[in-house]
């Protein structure tokens, strides 16, 4: 042993040891730095499995939701409501919502959509419901009924009946708020694929000009606008029995002539004429105009883009 001591140069002993010491700290940190491999990439793995499961149940229950009608809804549900999915992202329509929390309410949205059953929500393509006037701007005036809040009682009542008979709303104006006439052509216009858009007005007649009553679309020269004016007219006279004067062109009306899709201007009745007025007041017939031009949606539909 003393000849081996005295055989080791004091200097080498110590450059072995510090290599030796460096070469177990390069082992170590090595084998960490495969162990921390190792688990970046299992926990990669097992994120992705996580996402990949949840996208696949998303799709699933996508898939089966838009299969699905009203029927299957009553089905489900002791009561169906309907969905609000005006102005919602483009994933978000079809789907069901809360119209108003009252009796009254969920009554008539069971019965009528257990009288659309078969229909599958949202199914129908995209309808822009724009209600004419609003803020500042009351539009007509006569027999204590102002303009602009009729045109977004109807206008409500028919975003109702569009969801019930399968379409999808964009309202460009769902309060009493002002939004210019450009600004709703280009909200309508910046919409995918819409099936047509609905603007609803209320006439008026100055008292030296006589006296009218009944209902007509105001639409502009271009491919389906006719055709649609046509159809939500006769359909909403003969659902309303009110006198059907039929479809008009007007050059320089902003919502019909500077939009891309069918579009009409449709004029319920003359707020001037007292008895018009009456009815155009009255909930019910209001409910009828909803009811009607959906009706002449649906005939629209059918010979203008089904054939
Ligand atoms: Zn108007």
């Amino acid at each position: 042993m003393s000849s081996r001591a005295t055989y080791n140069v004091p200097y080498d002993t110590s450059e072995r040891e510090r290599r030796k010491k460096a070469f177990i700290r390069r082992r170590k940190r090595k084998r960490l730095m495969v162990i921390m491999s190792f688990f970046a990439v299992a926990l990669v793995l097992v994120i992705a499995i996580i996402a990949l499961t949840v996208g696949l149940i998303k799709k699933l229950i996508n898939e089966h939701n838009e299969k699905m009608t009203y029927n299957d809804y009553v089905g489900q549900y002791s009561e169906i409501w309907l969905v609000d999915n005006s102005n919602a992202g483009k994933g978000d329509q079809g789907a069901f919502f809360v119209i108003e929390q009252t009796d009254e309410t969920k009554e008539k949205v069971n019965a009528k959509a257990l009288k659309y059953k078969d229909i599958v929500p949202g199914s129908k393509g995209l309808v822009i419901v724009d209600a004419g006037h609003g803020g500042y701007d009351g539009g007509a005036e006569g027999n204590g009924l102002l303009e602009k809040t009729l045109n977004l009682e109807i206008s409500y009542l028919l975003k109702d009946e569009l969801l019930l008979r399968g379409y999808t709303v964009h309202m460009t104006r769902p309060t009493d708020e002002f939004v210019g006439l450009t600004q709703r052509a280009s909200i309508a216009n910046s919409l995918d694929n819409p099936v047509c858009l609905i603007s609803i007005h209320q006439n008026s007649l100055d008292e030296s000009e006589g006296s009218a009553s009944g209902m007509e679309s105001w639409t502009y020269d271009r491919e389906g606008c006719k055709e649609l004016g046509d159809a939500v007219v006769e359909a909403t006279a003969k659902r309303t029995g009110s006198n059907n004067r039929g479809t008009h062109f007007r050059k320089n009306l902003v919502v019909t002539s500077k939009t891309t899709m069918p579009a009409i201007i449709f004029e319920c009745g003359y707020v001037t004429d007292k008895s018009d007025a009456e009815k155009l007041g009255n909930r019910a017939y209001q409910e009828k105009i909803a009811e009607g031009i959906v009706d002449g949606i649906d005939n629209f539909v059918a010979s203008f883009y089904d054939n």
